[in-house]
């Protein structure tokens, strides 16, 4: 029987497991190793780590662990349910934890951008967060890639680190005129023609090729083609969820489910590395003074 299982090994799962092994709790921390920013080089804006490879990160927070008592295990929970007070989760081998608490930690999944000569350019010149590598794009000719209505806000946010921006909407034409008459006020250059391939050298984009034959020279491309939860256990539990398909969370990352919590990207709130950890660790908090009270005579 353990104190916290905590499903999910990036930072907010890895910060979390640091604050209960402080609180000598018996966690077992699970991870299937498929970290959201495994494509990047870089992980910025982290203070005192800033620009750190995203896996030394996460190697610097296992080694953090391995004083505390953290079982750390290579696996994945494939099933998750509460039977009375405690939580029966289940790994890919069929073998049974049981615990008081749950920390999920388990992350989103980003929907790439299916573009043909795209590979190359992820994570390098072809990003999804402008806070993440903005300030390493400013002030080159940038592309915003949607065919949503977030492409939009995500064209416009751009300005901040150019003046040279580009939505492009790959073939769709969703745009009001309310649209076009806002990206025209704040010089944001809108294109609609579908396109048929990237082209650029040593990870550096360069041209857009579209299918009217025209080439637009871009040298970033920021997506915004949404993003899915990585796991279903906090469906498995019925979990409440924004509109937004990520967890819904009250305070010190509660979810409606007593002795349940969800941390990082999973849950509402901004997905930066920072924020993760730091929600694992508010959550962490609150757990252990759950435990405290549930343990006073
Ligand atoms: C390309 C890219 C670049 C980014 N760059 C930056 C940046 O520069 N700076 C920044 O602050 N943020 C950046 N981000 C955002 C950042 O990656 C996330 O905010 C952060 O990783 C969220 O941490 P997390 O712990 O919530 O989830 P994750 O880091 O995604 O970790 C979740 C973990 O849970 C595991 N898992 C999932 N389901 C299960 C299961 N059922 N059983 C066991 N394990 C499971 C996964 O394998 C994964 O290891 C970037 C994101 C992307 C996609």
């Amino acid at each position: 029987m353990y104190d916290v299982l905590i499903v999910g090994g990036g930072p907010a799962g890895l910060s979390a497991a640091m604050l209960l092994g402080r609180c000598m709790r018996k966690v077992a921390l699970f991870d299937s190793g498929e970290y959201r920013n495994s494509y990047s080089h870089a992980m910025n804006g982290f203070i005192t780590r800033d620009g750190t490879p995203p896996q030394e990160f996460l190697r610097l927070g296992r080694e953090d662990l391995e004083k505390y008592e953290v079982e750390f295990k290579h696996k994945r929970i494939v099933k998750l349910a509460k039977e009375g007070e405690l939580f029966r989760a289940c790994d890919e081998e069929d073998q049974v934890y049981l615990s008081r608490k749950v920390l999920l930690a388990t992350g989103l999944k980003d929907r790439w951008p299916q573009l043909p000569g795209a590979e190359p350019f992820y994570g390098t010149s072809i990003h999804h967060c402008p806070y993440c590598d903005g300030f390493e794009s400013r002030n080159k000719p940038l592309a915003a890639y949607g065919k949503n209505r977030d492409a939009i806000g995500l064209s416009l946010s751009l300005k901040t680190w150019s003046s040279d921006v580009m939505l492009f909407t790959d073939g769709t034409h969703r745009l009001t005129r309310e649209d076009r008459e806002l990206l025209g006020r704040n010089k944001v250059q809108i294109n609609t023609a579908a396109i048929e391939r990237l082209e650029g050298e040593e990870g550096h984009l360069q041209r857009i090729v579209l299918r009217n034959g025209h080439v637009e020279h871009r040298q970033a491309l920021f997506f915004s083609t949404g993003s899915d939860q990585h796991s279903d256990l906090a469906r498995q539990l019925q979990c409440d969820f924004t509109s937004k398909g990520v967890v819904r969370t009250y305070k010190h990352q509660q979810t409606n489910v007593p002795g349940l919590y969800v941390a990082g990207d999973a849950a509402r709130d901004m997905q930066l590395v920072i924020v993760a950890a730091a929600e694992g660790t508010k959550a962490a908090v609150a757990i252990n003074m759950e435990l405290q009270k549930e343990f006073r005579l």
